[in-house]
């Protein structure tokens, strides 16, 4: 057990990459568009260290949007590998089939990057990066995991640390999706979803396309920005439903005085 965890925790990729620059002061800069947003920073987001525990379908979609946008360092940490039936929606290829996702996504996103965000893939799980005593500070934390253990694990870690943690998932028919923003002192993940403290069983093989994954994701990204600079934000949950048979909502979830996650200490 500890040998495998060991061995797996060695697979590790760091990809540093150049910013896009035109080499002609006259044509504008790689960020131009985004830096026009009267509440958006490009000085924030090529100073934030983003660690995403899980690089699946959720991952692979907000990894590249971060990559894009011009994110300073982006992290991983998954110890599952590229299956054929993820590259309908993930970030994968054929030839990434049988590889660890983390080291795979990192080099498959390199291609994204225009401000030279520098990459790591770490292919192991986040408790076993606890035990194994990594480095898991960064700025903000998304977790789009899909198993409950693990939101739970990353919940309480990062609540201990003051650092905000972004969780964000897909429903059993991959038509709604949900973005809970934990706060350092506002609700934690148990305030929010008190019923997934008692459901930590394994997850099957759902349903999964897309479509829901960009839209969430997208959500994501958003929330990235309100919490690295002024873009307004009034809500801590918000979801999103495809087919318009339930209202999407945002709303803001206060902390639960009797949630057993984050009054334990
Ligand atoms: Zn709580």
């Amino acid at each position: 057990m500890w040998l495998k965890m060991f061995s797996k925790s060695r697979l590790h990729k760091c990809i540093k990459t150049k910013k896009i620059e035109s080499g002609d002061k006259d044509i504008h800069s790689v960020a131009d568009r985004q830096k026009r947003l009267p509440e958006f920073s490009q000085e924030a987001i090529e100073n934030t260290h983003i660690l995403s525990i899980g690089g699946g379908g959720l991952g692979s979609e907000i990894g590249e949007g971060l990559a894009r946008k011009g994110i300073e360092k982006l992290t991983f940490y998954d110890d599952d590998f590229v299956e054929l039936s993820n590259l309908n929606r993930q970030h994968f290829f054929k030839n990434d089939i049988g590889k660890n996702k983390a080291v795979q996504l990192v080099k498959n996103l390199a291609k994204h990057a225009t401000c030279g965000t520098i990459f790591t893939g770490y292919g192991c799980r986040f408790q076993d990066a606890v035990i194994l005593n990594h480095d898991l500070n960064a700025d903000v934390v998304i977790c789009g995991v899909d198993n409950n253990s693990t939101r739970v694990a990353v919940s309480e870690y990062y609540r201990k640390r003051n650092i905000p943690v972004i969780f964000l998932a897909v429903d059993y028919k991959a038509e709604a999706g949900y973005v809970f923003v934990q706060e350092p002192g506002g609700p934690c993940f148990g305030c929010a979803f008190p019923h997934c403290l008692e459901k930590r069983k394994a997850p099957c093989f759902s349903p999964a396309v897309k479509d829901i994954l960009k839209v969430v994701a997208g959500i994501a990204l958003y929330a990235v920005d309100t919490l690295i600079m002024e873009r307004k934000c009034n809500w801590n949950y918000r979801d999103v439903h495809l087919a318009g048979f339930a209202p999407s909502q945002e709303l803001i979830i206060s902390r639960n005085p009797k949630c057993p996650l984050c009054n334990k200490n």
